[in-house]
């Protein structure tokens, strides 16, 4: 079994999760005692956010690297970064490194194209949903992608930092996500990326009027593939 690096502690709520569904999916695949080979690297979250405020993103991506570089010299054989955001930061911590980067719009990408939708809904953070670092990683693919309107993304926004990277799950905001999931659905959406790694906590599969595309699910499967391919 190879070793995974995972950068994580944005938040450390969904961290948890990578921690907990690596084990898991070890433990399934192996039986028995078998359990995942991690390191990790949990960041405090406030001195990011702070940065992701200021757009301090270049030194945010340098604290990154510098972590993912530790990883690797500590034994990690590749990496994963457990937000979709920090993924603004790729390509620094991808250049820091001679161990294989394990990058989360691809893995979604790769899923939603096995998936065969064509047009999908998004999901995030601000950043994640209007930049182009995430969306144009989607759309060299071929993929159409939809996100809600202005005041729908605020508020998708403000209850990833203010609810669920506090760990607060939040009746009232659930409904806001289906509502939001219903309106993508509306505009031709065939699926919905939860393009943040702590929406899972928020909205299942079940609750929703289309498919999910968890993004914290497909990270890790796709690293579990990697840990055990030889
Ligand atoms: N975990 C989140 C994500 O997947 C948001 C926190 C962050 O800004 O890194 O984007």
């Amino acid at each position: 079994m190879k070793t995974v690096g995972l950068i994580g502690g944005m938040s450390w709520e969904s961290t948890a999760l990578y921690y907990q569904l690596f084990n898991q999916g070890i433990r399934e695949r192996l039986g028995g005692l078998h359990s995942a080979r991690i390191l990790l690297a949990s960041v405090d979250f406030h001195e990011i956010e702070a940065m992701q405020q200021q757009g301090l993103w270049e030194e945010a991506g340098i604290v990154l690297a510098d972590l993912g570089r530790r990883l690797e010299q500590a034994g990690a054989d590749f990496l994963l970064l457990c937000t979709n955001t920090m993924h603004k930061v790729a390509p620094q911590i991808e250049s820091a490194l001679s161990i294989p980067f394990l990058h989360l719009a691809d893995a979604t990408a790769q899923v939603v194209e096995e998936r065969r939708y064509q047009r999908v809904g998004l999901l995030g953070t601000s950043f994640t949903m209007e930049e182009e670092f995430y969306c144009g990683r989607l759309t060299a693919k071929a993929l159409d992608v939809l996100v809600p309107g202005q005041s729908r993304r605020q508020e998708v926004n403000r209850i990833i930092f203010e609810e669920l990277c506090c760990g607060q799950v939040v009746e009232e905001s659930r409904k806001t996500y289906l509502q939001a999931i219903d309106d993508l659905a509306a505009q031709g959406a065939q699926a919905v990326i939860l393009g943040c790694t702590e929406i899972g906590m928020l909205v299942k599969s079940e609750q929703s009027s289309l498919p999910l595309v968890d993004t914290t699910l497909v990270h890790v499967e796709a690293g579990i593939e990697l840990m055990l391919s030889s």
